[in-house]
């Protein structure tokens, strides 16, 4: 018999199939009129499918009236038009042989719900939950989106290194990456660290950004995009930070920051506008059972046109507001979060991309102003996550690049490189980065960030 995933026998076109259904039992339910109904999840769709066993199954007894939640099993039988509410199939089985038990009193995923954060604990079994499988398939819809927005507008794939020896002007504290014994450190004649023995040969760290291989591919290559795990080694516990996230690094060759701001409006659009018409049932259950916002946040950014606003404008937008925040706002000083969510939730309601930054704030690889204050900076806000996107126009001239390096106390020699492509054909060019994470949250109404990555690293968890 064919096998099929739940979310295809729960399709009505379904009624009639002889078809294999494989899963893990959610509850059972005992009938007087000698049959059980068991609930069965394969994690394909949100919903369960309804399964009917007879009490004349020949393992009904013995087996069948023992499933709990957990169990895993297959059913073979016949697809059927269902009179319950909320679905038009079920199974009537025709055999159910089950593969594994799981002793209701050990099981930790009984009819009780419990808090996300018990639920981090068992990171092994809470993929079993709605809410996990809901992110999930969620999160793979935003990942597939991503690729294909960019391959359909001819941008190329660019796989960037996640061992580096450059530290992309300190985006983050980063991991050291060293095969060097921690008991046993060779030293120089000056008693330093003597990386010269080290596998690299010099100081290596994990990457945090992979934005600048991604010039050196998109002033050649003209369109390129990065996606993979980046690695910061900040000691902060907050509900939008991980030591190990995904990110999406576009970098094109030709663009300016209006054509960067463009680029990153369309993207979220797309990505948002796949997620409502490819995860309906997901969404709706976000909206009900985790946050009541989600759909007015999902139709804002699919639907209303992004606020360009210069930073300059903002801190006197935020200086009028009224509003208590708990980190004092001036001229000069970093958006907290609070200000990023007062300015896209109250002052917009909508999408704010914020631009031209105070250049004592940003990396020295951003375009300078003719201002000489500020640098060609954007960063883009949605409600609930704040900053999701960040990303500049890149400084081109050379002679302004060493200026702002030297500013920042950076030796050149370290980036000769990276001078080279303001020394050879130098083009204007910008990208930014998403970190999958926040888009993850932004799209489902998850609180934290550890709930929307498998995995989560933050200070003091990697246990599995
Ligand atoms: P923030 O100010 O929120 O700490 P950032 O300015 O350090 O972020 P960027 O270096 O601009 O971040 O990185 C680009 C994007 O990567 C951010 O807009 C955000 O979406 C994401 N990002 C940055 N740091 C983290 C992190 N520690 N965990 C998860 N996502 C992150
Ligand atoms: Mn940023």
């Amino acid at each position: 018999m064919e096998k099929i995933s739940i979310k295809e026998a729960r399709r009505p076109e379904s009624i009639g199939r002889q078809a294999t259904l494989q899963g893990w039992v959610r509850t059972r339910r005992d009938s007087k009129g000698g049959f059980s109904f068991l609930e069965l999840n394969d994690g394909t769709c949100l919903a369960n499918i309804q399964v009917i066993a007879d009490a004349g199954l020949e393992n009904y007894e013995s087996e069948i009236k023992r499933l709990t939640a957990g169990c895993s099993a297959t059913v073979r039988g016949e697809i059927k038009e269902s009179g319950g509410k909320g679905q038009a199939t079920e199974m009537q089985a025709a055999e159910v042989i089950v593969h594994g038990w799981a002793d209701p009193d050990e099981y930790p995923l009984q009819k009780k719900r419990h808090s996300m954060e018990k639920l981090r604990e068992w990171a092994h079994l809470r993929p079993r939950t709605n809410a996990f499988g809901a992110v999930m398939r969620v999160r793979n819809q935003i990942s597939r989106s991503i690729h294909d927005f960019f391959q359909e507008d001819g941008f190329l794939y660019l796989h960037t290194p996640i061992i580096t020896a450059s530290d992309c002007e300190g985006a983050g504290e980063m991991f050291r990456v060293t095969t060097i014994d921690p008991a046993n450190v060779p030293l120089d004649a000056k008693g330093q660290v003597d990386y010269t023995q080290d596998f690299f040969d010099r100081p290596s760290y994990l990457t945090v950004s992979g934005q600048l291989e991604g010039e050196i591919y998109a002033t050649a290559l003209g369109k390129v995009y990065t996606f993979g795990p980046t690695f910061r080694a900040e000691n902060s516990n907050t509900s939008r930070h991980l030591a190990e996230f995904w990110m999406v690094e576009p970098e094109v060759a030709f663009n300016e920051l209006d054509d960067n701001m463009q680029l990153a409006e369309d993207f979220l659009k797309r990505i948002v506008a796949d997620v409502l018409s490819n995860c309906e049932e997901d969404v709706e259950f976000f909206q009900k059972r985790i946050d009541d916002t989600v759909l007015e946040t999902l139709h804002t950014i699919a639907e209303k046109p992004f606020h360009r606003v210069s930073y300059t404008e903002a801190i006197e937008r935020l200086e009028k507001s009224g509003e208590k925040f708990e980190f004092p706002i001036a001229w000069g000083t970093d958006l907290q979060a609070e200000h990023e969510r007062y300015l896209t939730e109250k002052e917009f309601g909508a999408p704010v991309i914020l631009y031209d930054y105070p250049a004592a704030i940003k990396p020295f690889y951003m375009k300078c102003n003719d201002d000489e204050k500020t640098v060609r900076a954007m960063d883009v806000l949605v409600p609930r996550v704040g900053e999701i996107i960040g990303g500049s126009q890149r400084e081109d001239r050379l002679d302004v690049l060493e200026a702002r390096m030297q500013e920042q106390g950076l030796d050149a020699d370290e980036y000769w490189w990276y001078l080279d492509l303001r020394r050879f054909g130098t083009v204007p060019h910008s990208g930014f980065g998403l970190g999958l994470e926040r888009m993850v949250q932004a799209v489902t109404g998850m609180a934290n960030i550890r709930d929307v990555i498998p995995f989560p690293r933050t200070p003091g968890n990697a246990e599995f």
